[in-house]
């Protein structure tokens, strides 16, 4: 079922101290519900596995509500797997399993009781390369909410899940063409339309403008800007200028001898690129190494 929640506020600032003590400010209509964690997901001792290989080694990891973070690191660091780890994507994979505790709103996504299903409707994925089904337009945005039972107005939906993904007025006449014939910026703008039809919590984004021309990746960082409003986002990049332009928080994770990745430093982007505590992470923002 679509949550008939009222519209999040947006952030107050985006720009506030490392650590929150409180949750962004929503204004007085609504405000959090009493109890709310100050973060949306954190990370708890959580390791990855692929048969006997440690890919991620005890990460730890806060995400604050309605900020974008990214992951950054060299390639092989595991930064997708922990982020395919966290709406519980590698279940699909037999040899993978993880320990620690992922938690959502408080709740642990990683227990076994958990249903892998209603984990991804409240924390969304966009990945690399756009992955229009093919469909029309219109039933690529309808497609979640039709599965998850859906009974208010769909056309309302199509066209503000559109509307916020900055595609209504590209589409708004071809909703009935397949969305495998738009170009490729406005099919990763589909698929994250997809993704919020559903209206989930968390938006997980694996690389989404590496397949993209710089005009279309500047859109997809515009709107990411916007979603936050209403959204968490956790982004992976290799682009660190991406990073540094688009970001709330950063976390750096790189390999050990052993190739398992781990955390380095995290915190406010600007500390990171400017500041960073790290010789390791400032060698690599630096662009020394990775
Ligand atoms: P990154 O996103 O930082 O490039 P990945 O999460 O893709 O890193 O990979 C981390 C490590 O896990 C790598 O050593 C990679 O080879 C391994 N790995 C990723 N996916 C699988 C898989 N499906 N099966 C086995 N090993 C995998």
């Amino acid at each position: 079922m679509i949550s008939e929640a009222p519209p999040r506020e947006p952030a107050a600032d985006s720009t506030g101290p490392a650590v929150r003590i409180a949750t962004t400010p929503r204004g007085d209509h609504n405000p959090p519900a009493e109890g709310t964690p100050e973060y949306v997901v954190e990370l708890e001792g959580v390791s990855c596995y692929y048969g006997s290989f440690r890919a991620v080694r005890e990460v730890d990891i806060t995400v604050a509500r309605q900020e974008i973070t990214a992951l950054i690191g060299p390639s092989g660091c595991g930064k997708s797997t922990l982020l395919r780890t966290i709406n519980r994507m590698n279940d699909l994979i037999p040899s993978y399993r993880s320990e620690g505790r992922i938690l959502l709103d408080g709740q642990d996504l990683s227990a076994k009781s958990v249903d892998p299903v209603a984990v991804r409707r409240r924390v969304g994925m966009v990945f690399q390369k756009p992955n229009p089904f093919p469909k029309s337009v219109y039933d690529n945005v309808a497609f979640g909410p039709r599965i998850n039972g859906y009974k208010g107005n769909m056309n309302e939906l199509v066209e503000r899940s559109l509307r916020r993904a900055a595609l209504w007025d590209d589409v708004k006449d071809k909703l009935k063409q397949s969305g495998m014939a738009l170009s490729g910026g406005q099919q990763q703008r589909l698929c994250i339309a997809r993704t919020i039809a559903i209206d989930p919590e968390v938006i997980l984004m694996d690389e989404p403008c590496s397949a993209l021309d710089p005009r279309s990746t500047l859109q997809i960082e515009e709107l990411m800007a916007e979603l936050k409003r209403d959204y968490t986002i956790i982004i992976v990049t290799h682009n660190m200028q991406q990073a540094a332009r688009a970001s709330d928080a950063t976390v750096f994770l790189t390999m050990g001898d052993d190739r398992a990745g781990f955390v380095v430093e995290r915190g406010r982007t600007i500390d990171i690129f400017t500041n960073p505590k790290n010789r390791l992470t400032e060698d690599y923002v630096s662009g020394r190494f990775g």
